[in-house]
């Protein structure tokens, strides 16, 4: 902990060693990503103050849209899309995640039919942890894209969703192509 407060008290220091600036900016991306402490999106992305909004979940899910009752991931995607007007949004998975073996082994994960999913054999098998990451990000984009908001600014494309899957232990990011219908280096 002491680390911490060390690092706190001498940030505005870091700040001006890296020629970052806390001037007033709005985010045009929003990143929503497991709160996995391995996977730091503004590191990986190298943004300044006021670049990212971000959305840090149990295992990146994004629950499916329920009119009844907002979640409070609910309610940060809309306000990123409504208020903010972000131009895009990354659905970002990451290797060795516990919890998105777990959903995928569950069967949490239904493939919605609106978006190119892999081909058939590259649905997870059992113990292979990076196909189920990767298929849980993607229906997580896939979640993302039922919601009220989201739905009228693709069919506008005023709004891109990207899905990015990244390698916690070499530091490699992989984006999905619908086209390939796989994830490839970015
Ligand atoms: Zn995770």
């Amino acid at each position: 902990m002491q680390y911490l407060i060390d690092q706190a008290r001498v940030f505005r220091a870091r700040l001006a060693a890296h020629g970052l600036d806390l001037s007033d900016r709005r985010p045009h991306a929003m990143f929503i990503s497991c709160s996995d402490a391995q996977l730091v999106p503004a590191l990986l992305t190298v943004v300044q103050p006021g670049d990212l909004f971000e959305l840090r979940t149990y295992g990146g899910q994004i629950p499916h849209h329920d009119t009844g009752a907002p979640s409070g991931e609910a309610r940060t995607i809309e306000y990123a899309v409504d208020e903010l007007k972000v131009s895009d949004i990354i659905v970002c998975g990451h290797s060795r995640c516990d919890v998105a073996s777990a959903a995928v082994r569950a069967g949490a994960d239904v493939p919605g039919t609106d978006m190119p999913w892999p081909d058939e054999q590259a649905v997870p098998l059992p113990g292979d942890d990076t196909a189920a990451g990767q298929w849980h990000t993607l229906a997580q984009l896939d979640a993302l894209s039922g919601y009220p908001s989201v739905i009228p600014r693709l069919a506008d494309r005023s709004l891109r969703l990207h899905a990015w899957f990244y390698d916690v232990d070499t530091g490699t990011c992989l984006q999905y192509h619908p086209r390939a219908r796989s994830f490839l280096p970015l």
